[in-house]
């Protein structure tokens, strides 16, 4: 062992210990916070660029700990997964946005407006979900069809027929379904053939190139095309440049979500956001 070796060796290991601890804070103090007043849902508008105002918005978990700050999801989102925190934070996820919904429907009566959840394939495959969702819509008089579920593909590959018929199931009750991150990492077309899905978003990695890379152009001007003969209402997220819009804008994509038309907003800004009509 070199010299460098070794110091090489402590700094791993102080690392490796850094992030274990960090993920054990991040595990303890999740499971105080969903009782607590930590989690906020923020909302992101999803702009309907044929009829020219929000379709709907994407309901975004926010996190700020006391002791942490504030947690992306991405950190913790994962942590709530292998821990099994998910399910009860996701009950929670969807209750807050029901709550949400049905005020804003009394501040803005006749308002259409989908509201997006997303649910983690944890979540999706515990025994109990889809009771436990139809808990949640019955408890809080919601009908499902305001709803959307925004679930990725990377779960599927192991339980495709039981994420099927989950889905269906789902569907059965009235919600819409999105496949959310399309083209980052797993895409398969297996699961654009197969799944009982609504919508088709477009990931942010694809959005992010297409100003530039002329593949790209093709890649997602042909995804558009492709899940238009498929029925499905296409999304591309992460847009944030008005050139990237411009060409969204001539392949006919239906709605487009990012940074250029809002960030995610608390839900006290969203009726504002509903009446401003100047978003593009
Ligand atoms: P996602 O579902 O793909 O959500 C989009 C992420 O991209 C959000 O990050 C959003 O704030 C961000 N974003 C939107 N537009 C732009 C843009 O124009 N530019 C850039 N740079 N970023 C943009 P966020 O809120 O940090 O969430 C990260 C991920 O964490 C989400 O990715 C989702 O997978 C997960 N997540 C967030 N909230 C929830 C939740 O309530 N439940 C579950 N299961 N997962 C969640
Ligand atoms: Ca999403
Ligand atoms: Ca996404
Ligand atoms: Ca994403």
């Amino acid at each position: 062992v070199k010299e460098t070796g070794k110091n090489n060796y402590r700094w791993f290991s102080d690392t490796i210990e850094d992030i274990r601890t960090r993920r054990m804070l991040i595990e303890q103090f999740l499971k105080d916070a969903i009782n607590g007043e930590e989690l906020t849902l923020h909302y992101q508008p999803k702009w309907d660029l044929v009829q020219n105002k929000i379709a709907g918005v994407e309901a975004l978990l926010r996190w700020t700990n006391p002791q942490l700050g504030h947690v992306s999801p991405y950190e913790f989102i994962p942590i709530a997964e292998s821990s099994g925190i998910i399910n009860d934070m996701g009950e929670w996820i969807m209750r807050t946005a029901c709550r949400q919904f049905v005020a804003w429907q009394k501040q803005s009566p006749g308002m259409s407006l989908i509201v997006a959840i997303n649910i983690s394939g944890v979540q999706l495959l515990q025994p109990n979900f889809i009771e436990r969702i139809q808990g949640v819509f019955t408890d809080e008089n919601v009908d499902p069809c305001h709803f959307e579920l925004e679930v990725t593909e990377s779960f599927a590959i192991e339980n495709f027929e039981e994420v099927i018929n989950i889905l269906v199931e789902l569907r059965n009750l009235g919600f819409m379904i999105s496949i959310d991150d399309f083209g980052a990492g797993y895409s398969s077309m297996k699961y654009v053939c197969q799944l009982p899905i609504q919508c088709m978003k477009i990931d942010k990695t694809l959005i992010d190139q297409l100003a530039d890379n002329v593949r790209s152009q093709v890649v997602v001007s042909t995804l558009i095309e492709m899940a238009h003969r498929l029925k499905l209402t296409v999304v591309a997220e992460g847009v944030e440049l008005p050139e990237q819009l411009h060409l969204l804008r001539t392949y006919r994509c239906d709605q487009i979500q990012g940074f250029l038309i809002s960030k995610p907003v608390p839900a006290d800004r969203v009726i504002e956001l509903l009446h401003t009509n100047d978003l593009v």
